[in-house]
């Protein structure tokens, strides 16, 4: 058996990786190191390695071993009909509560019209490095690694983005080093713009959550939002309904601001699964203006969320 110099034969990015290349009665073995690479960098890099290998004349066979354990990463796009109903509220709790139920979460925030994650998780001002020409997410306390359009832009500067620069912000959020992440959740802008379609172009998830309040006006913008979904192919896990009866803090008596069981009964009509139902709940919101999610700690909000999470995990598991 012999040894072959990979840097004498393939770019400096690949034969850094090969951790061995040997050769045997004309067979070539390589054996690459291949963690943190997407899909499609795995296949480039093996497809360079046989033709490289395979036009020496002492190989007759090429052998390319991929030694980092093939992370399956799937997506779950989480996405409403407008702004407001809470989708990155319901995003960043159910990153949390799929961590605590021993999923490897990672989230994209790809709401170029209010990238709020970085506030939600805590991780504000922190930047995102890049390597190899891409990003590594930035960590939050909760176990969830991060990639915001805020971490790329100043807050409120990616809005006039449109068509192929919003795409490509969102594919470099996707295509990131994630390493060890197998779920990848998506805080996708409100409606069926630039992003979704380039979403559903370059990176099909593998199904998609729809929040909305039970109002009338944010349920059809759900449906038209899942109805994009739905004729790409991309399986509509169910619907949420958010800020559902306003317990009264000081008499206790729940009301309905927007309306109540909209969205279950539009969720029939659709035939969509249902998967629950969170309160409206000021303490919700003041968990995430401090950076500490209610899904962070013991508190009772957290419950609902718990719910809708495991709805999410069964789903995913049957899918596996
Ligand atoms: P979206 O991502 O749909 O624009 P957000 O998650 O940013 O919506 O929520 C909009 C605002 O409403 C935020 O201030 C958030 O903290 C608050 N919020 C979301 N869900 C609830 C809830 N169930 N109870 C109270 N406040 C909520």
């Amino acid at each position: 058996m012999s040894s072959i110099d990979p840097k004498s034969l393939l770019p400096a990015s690949i034969a850094e990786r090969i951790a061995t290349l040997s050769l045997k009665d004309g067979r070539a073995i390589a054996v690459v190191d291949a963690a943190g690479l997407g899909e499609a960098e795995r296949a480039e890099i093996e497809r360079e390695i046989t033709a490289t290998l395979s036009a020496r004349s002492e190989v007759s066979d090429v052998r390319v071993v991929m030694t980092a354990e093939r992370v399956q990463r799937r997506l779950i796009a989480v996405g409403s009909g407008k702004g407001g109903v809470g989708k990155s509220t319901l995003t960043a709790n159910l990153a949390i509560a799929l961590a605590k139920a021993g999923r490897k979460v990672g989230l994209v925030d790809a709401d170029i019209y209010g990238p709020s994650q970085p506030m939600i998780l805590g991780n504000q001002g922190q930047k995102p490095v890049a390597r190899d020409e891409k990003l590594v997410p930035v960590e939050s306390e909760f176990g969830i690694p991060v990639l915001s359009m805020g971490h790329l832009v100043e807050p409120g500067r990616a809005l006039a983005w449109r068509g192929p620069m919003a795409g490509n912000a969102l594919s470099q959020l996707v295509d990131a080093h994630w390493g060890d992440v197998d779920t990848l959740l998506v805080d996708l802008p409100p409606g069926t713009g630039d992003v979704q379609l380039t979403m559903l172009q370059r990176f099909k998830p593998a199904g998609a959550v729809l929040v909305s309040t039970p109002q009338d006006l944010a349920l059809i913008d759900a449906a038209r939002a899942g109805q994009l979904f739905d004729q790409a192919g991309v399986p509509v896990i169910g619907l949420v309904e958010n800020m559902a009866g306003y317990a009264c803090p000081h008499c206790g008596e729940v009301s309905d601001p927007f309306g109540k069981g909209g969205v279950e009964t539009a969720a029939e009509r659709l035939e969509l699964p249902f998967l629950g139902r969170i309160p409206l709940d000021l303490a919700i919101r003041e968990a995430s203006d401090r950076g500490k999610p209610v899904t962070a700690g013991g508190d009772p909000l957290a419950k609902p969320f718990h719910e809708i999470a495991a709805k999410v995990d069964a789903w995913i598991g049957a899918r596996s």
